[in-house]
């Protein structure tokens, strides 16, 4: 049979929570949250619920379950682990026709607490009627992960504004065109970039001129994708792809995460051609720049991290000077994506005091490195772009007076299921990534830290290599 799905207003009514334990302090949290005065029957209160009677926010009924607690109730919850009990309660309840919820058990429930997605004022609720709370648990998740936590605080101020919208806008299509221009544009961007002053601002100017909303200019999501493990994509980053018309990736972005993407989104490869040529940076902006002025919503996606060795700087500025509004999403960088998954703890106190992130690639980066600074100890190099460059690189930090037995790890396709670490010591590094056939993208540490992977590998290949013929 269907059940009536309802949103009840507890504020300032009295509840009862029957049973002591973690799971009737969950239950009283929520309806506390609900603004409800909670009553909470049980012989002994445990963990935050004692605290809560201490402080009066809760009012403790001492004992075993009796049927006057249920006095002036409009609702109750039985969370005991005693059947009985639970039954009891149910029972009670019914005869006084007082709502009942026996948790886990919909057979003595005459309602049932939903799996909940608060974006207040926005409530989902998932029912499954009691019959799949598995599949009620992987619904809420989902949604968890689509929707934007800004849309709590767009929705609150649309509701302050509803009254004007309504005046200026009485045709209801064109409010309606208002209303999906505050989600999908720059009102709801400003929210998410928590600048809920500016975004009021914007609405009342829109308000002012709402002719002016229709015409829509895109945007640019600037989104690190991490090293490869779609897994270790950030949730922000997922919703960015799921909202994309148009993905301008790298080649290093992985197939598996561009598989996460909005099935009609168009993916545009600006990343190595087949002769290993880049597309020229200027194309990448003028593409950039043509999407979004067209109107659409544009993810520029990279592996890693934005920020780190991926001009994403030079592209956010470009940006600016266009009038093109952007947001940047963090990701993964390889240096911090790789050592986790090599065992490798960077910063380990009894090792090292830093760890630089360099790169062996552009221009003149090799030439124009303070060795000397770099071959110091206690510290970590976590060094990017590095396999062609390796001969060079290991010359010069032996030329200044890096100890020839420094670990090094070189980690190929970190995170992915084709990982290798390769593990030995710096004099021996560029035979021994020879020996191997170490291929990009891989990333190079070195330090004492390095040589942790040795026990704490835990992913992929380790290749123990001494470099003996
Ligand atoms: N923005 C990226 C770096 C781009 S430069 C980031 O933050 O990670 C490209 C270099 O990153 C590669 O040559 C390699 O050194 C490193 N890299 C990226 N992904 C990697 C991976 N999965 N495994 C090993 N190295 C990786």
């Amino acid at each position: 049979m269907g059940r009536y799905p309802l949103f009840a207003d507890l504020s300032g009514l009295p509840v009862l929570v029957v049973g002591g334990g973690s799971v009737a302090e969950r239950k009283a949290a929520a309806l506390l949250d609900a603004g409800a005065r909670v009553r909470v029957g049980a012989p002994q209160l445990h963990h935050a619920l004692a605290q809560w009677a201490v402080e009066g926010r809760i009012e403790h009924l001492e004992g075993e379950f009796q049927p006057a607690w249920l006095e002036g109730v409009w609702l109750v919850i039985a969370a005991t682990d005693d059947r009985a009990i639970n039954a009891e309660v149910a029972a009670c309840a019914d005869a006084r026709r007082i709502f009942a919820n026996v948790v886990d058990d919909p057979g003595l429930s005459s309602f049932q607490v939903p799996a909940v997605i608060d974006r207040a004022p926005l409530t989902i609720a998932i029912s499954t009627a009691g019959a799949a709370p598995v599949l009620a648990r992987r619904l809420r998740e989902k949604l968890e992960a689509e929707l934007d936590h800004a849309l709590g605080p767009l929705i609150a101020l649309a509701q302050r504004h509803r009254p004007a919208i309504a005046r200026r806008l009485p045709d209801l299509a064109a409010r309606r065109r208002f209303y999906d221009w505050l989600h999908d544009g720059p009102v709801m961007a400003l929210m998410r970039n928590a600048q809920p002053e500016q975004a009021e601002q914007t609405l009342l100017e829109a308000l002012r001129e709402p002719a002016q909303t229709r015409v829509s200019t895109g945007s640019v999501v600037l989104v690190g994708a991490g090293p490869g493990a779609p897994g270790l994509l950030t949730l922000q980053a997922l919703r960015a792809l799921n909202e994309a018309d148009v993905i301008l990736h790298d080649q290093l972005v992985s197939p598996e995460i561009l598989a996460l993407a909005r099935r009609d989104a168009d993916r545009v490869d600006v990343g190595k051609r087949g002769g290993g040529k880049h597309t020229p940076q200027e194309h990448v902006h003028h593409l950039l720049l043509q999407h979004a002025q067209a109107g659409r919503r544009v993810v520029r996606l990279k592996g890693g991290d934005p920020f780190v060795f991926g001009r994403g700087g030079e592209e956010m500025e470009f940006l600016r000077q266009h009038g093109i509004a952007f947001e940047v999403v963090p990701g993964i960088t390889a240096a911090i994506a790789c050592a986790a998954y090599a065992g490798i703890a960077l910063t380990h106190r009894e090792h090292a005091q830093s760890v630089r992130l360099l790169t062996a690639h552009g221009k003149g980066s090799l030439e124009t490195m303070d060795w000397p600074a770099l071959a110091q100890d206690r510290q970590t190099l976590a060094i990017y772009m590095a396999v062609a460059r390796l001969d060079t690189l290991t010359a010069n930090l032996l030329a200044h007076g890096c100890a020839a037995d420094t670990p090094f790890a070189l980690i190929e396709n970190g995170t992915r299921p084709q990982q290798r670490v390769l593990r030995g010591t710096l004099q021996q590094l560029p035979a021994l990534a020879r020996r191997h056939a170490i291929r990009a993208p891989a990333l190079l540490i070195l330090g004492t830290v390095a040589a942790m992977a040795d026990d704490n590998a835990w992913f992929g290949t380790l290749l123990r290599d001494s470099g003996a013929a």
